[in-house]
């Protein structure tokens, strides 16, 4: 089953326990809109290359489309409708007034210089610019797209629209270029904020709460280190490199040190390497798999040992495994709420371009801590009315958001 099949299947689930008008689920079960362009690159050597490109503009009932622009070798069409269904349902969640959307180009960037980059994300605008834009589509980094891209693609539309300086066609840009404080820690601090509201549900102290981590990257470390500004400790971490336990527990920052110097965090002082399994399935309060899709699966759910897990990963947890985490009353922080943090300040960064006023740090977090946290409060309150773990209540709560927009609008002509 592909990404897109998966994605339908989730909102067929959620359709039948709301018992969803079967016009609703049609209207969200097909993407808006499909753009494809072909993008011509003059390369280095002067040879031309023509890459696929492709802007999904799935839903916007709620508002613009919003998602981001994704360079891999593996893009492809199905792959960037499922990413840009997510979307649509990720702004639900956190109750920001924008759609879905999602684009891509088939591209495996380590092999182009970063000229030949430069001149793909300006290509990719030019192709799309007549759909793009501030009250349109509002674009973002995803995998293997950065900062640097979404200042050219900014620069490009500006350009092309008679000099018009237009920050929020795009979010992810650099603080000098109209980014927003906080986007950088976004996804982490955001999961962090989620599993504070899941510890208070089930009265857990987070003052000296046990944390795993799996990964040691954005949005784990963040995760992390605002955990353990709640007081939690850290007492086992992960890398490409391997696992360790850290019985006596560690500060994140001191592990970071230590990776930064040797390059893993494998060998840090106190640790003990395990499996990945032992890692998972270590005695801890709070777990957060934050590193790759596909990891808890039925076997590994019936041995975890923790009473929350914040997915800050996408995807990490196997369908087949969620019944079993169920039963063993582990509360889960599902990956479209969890980590949702980070479009959630995108498009923070997009009201703060369009008022050219700009927020501090506290001021931008609080209030992605105000919507991230009701949205745990309303999707927990829905996986009480309708008995269901918080991955299917958290689906409904969206779906339900879509079709309110859905009944306001009705249809035209
Ligand atoms: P990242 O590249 O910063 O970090 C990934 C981490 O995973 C690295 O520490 C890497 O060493 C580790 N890793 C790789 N292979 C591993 C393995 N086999 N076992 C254990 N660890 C391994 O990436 P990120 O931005 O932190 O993204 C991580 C996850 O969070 C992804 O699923 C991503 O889709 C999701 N996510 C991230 C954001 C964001 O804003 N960063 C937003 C939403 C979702």
């Amino acid at each position: 089953m592909n990404a897109y099949d998966n994605a339908l299947r989730q909102l067929e689930k959620a359709a039948k326990l709301i018992k969803l008008d079967k016009e609703v689920v049609a209207r969200l079960s097909a993407p808006e809109k499909v753009a494809m362009a072909s993008l011509p690159v003059k390369m280095d050597d002067g040879s031309l290359q023509i890459f696929q490109g492709y802007r999904v503009q799935y839903n916007s009932a709620r508002g613009p489309y919003k998602g981001g622009i994704r360079f891999h070798p593996q893009v492809d069409l199905d792959e960037v409708k499922a990413l840009a269904f997510w979307m649509a349902i990720k702004c639900a969640v956190v109750d920001i007034p924008m759609g879905g959307g999602k684009g891509g180009v088939v591209v495996n960037p380590k092999s182009l210089s970063q000229s030949e980059l430069e001149k793909l994300a300006r290509t990719w605008i030019r192709s799309f610019r007549d759909i793009v834009g501030p009250e349109k589509d509002i674009p973002a980094p995803d995998v293997y797209t950065t900062g640097r891209e979404m200042t050219q693609i900014m620069d490009t539309f500006s350009k092309l629209n008679g000099n018009k300086y237009s920050p929020g066609v795009i979010t992810g840009k650099p603080i000098s270029m109209g980014g927003s404080l906080a986007r950088n820690v976004a996804t982490g601090l955001g999961t962090a904020y989620t599993v504070r509201e899941a510890a208070k549900t089930l009265k857990i102290k987070l003052k000296g709460a046990k944390v795993v981590l799996q990964g040691f990257g954005n949005a784990s470390t963040f995760a992390g280190e605002y955990l353990e500004k709640m007081g939690a400790i850290v007492v086992g971490v992960s890398d490409s490199k391997g696992s360790i336990l850290i019985p006596k527990g560690a500060k994140v920052s001191k592990i970071l040190e230590h990776k930064a110097k040797t390059g893993s965090v494998i060998g840090f002082a106190g640790s003990k390497k395990v499996s990945t399994e032992d890692l998972l399935t270590a005695k801890c309060d709070i777990l957060i798999p934050g590193a790759l899709e596909n990891q808890i699966t039925a076997a590994i759910a019936k041995k975890l040992n923790c009473k929350i897990i914040g997915e800050a990963a996408n995807g990490p947890t196997l369908p087949e495994a969620d019944p079993v985490i169920e039963k063993k009353k582990i509360l889960v922080v599902p990956d479209i709420l969890a980590n949702s943090g980070g479009v959630c300040i995108s498009y923070l960064e997009w009201v703060q371009n369009n008022m050219g006023y700009y927020w501090s740090f506290d001021e931008v977090a609080s209030k992605m801590e105000k919507n991230i946290t009701q949205g745990f409060k309303d999707a927990y309150a829905l996986s009480k009315k309708h008995k269901v773990d918080m991955r299917k209540a958290t689906m409904v709560l969206a779906v339900e958001r879509v079709m309110e927009a859905f009944n306001q609008k009705g249809i035209w002509p």
